[in-house]
């Protein structure tokens, strides 16, 4: 389970930034996670009180994750769609190219942003 790894990354991240800002309280922290990214966001909330025994700056922290939807470009026709598109078609759903594909979003992992005073 590397979540635990990522959420305390992540509480790292943040308390660094909480210092170069004087942040006093931590209200919520939103995360992006890809559609297809190896991180589960429901492991991501259960790690989090991890983070939370680091400071006591995330008590009371809200963890907020947003989903970032797969998207794919065919490097035959140029065109590009969504993840449901390509598992419906089983490739390309323009013209059917199933090897020169490339994604473009949806492995991403990072802060979106921080709430806090
Ligand atoms: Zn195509």
């Amino acid at each position: 389970m590397h979540e635990l790894g990522i959420v305390l990354s992540i509480a790292d991240k943040v308390l660094e930034i909480a210092k170069e800002n004087d942040l006093t309280e931590i209200k919520a922290i939103t995360m992006q996670i890809g559609e297809i990214s190896s991180v589960i966001p429901d492991y991501l909330q259960k790690c989090f009180p991890a983070a939370v025994e680091r400071s006591p700056l995330f008590e009371g922290t809200e963890l907020k994750i947003e989903i970032l939807p797969a998207r794919y470009l065919c490097h035959v026709c140029g065109e590009s769609f969504s993840l449901e598109e390509f598992k419906e078609a089983e490739g390309c759903p323009y013209c059917k190219e199933k090897q020169l594909l490339e994604m473009l979003t949806g492995r991403e992992c990072f802060i979106k942003n921080i709430e806090a005073y």
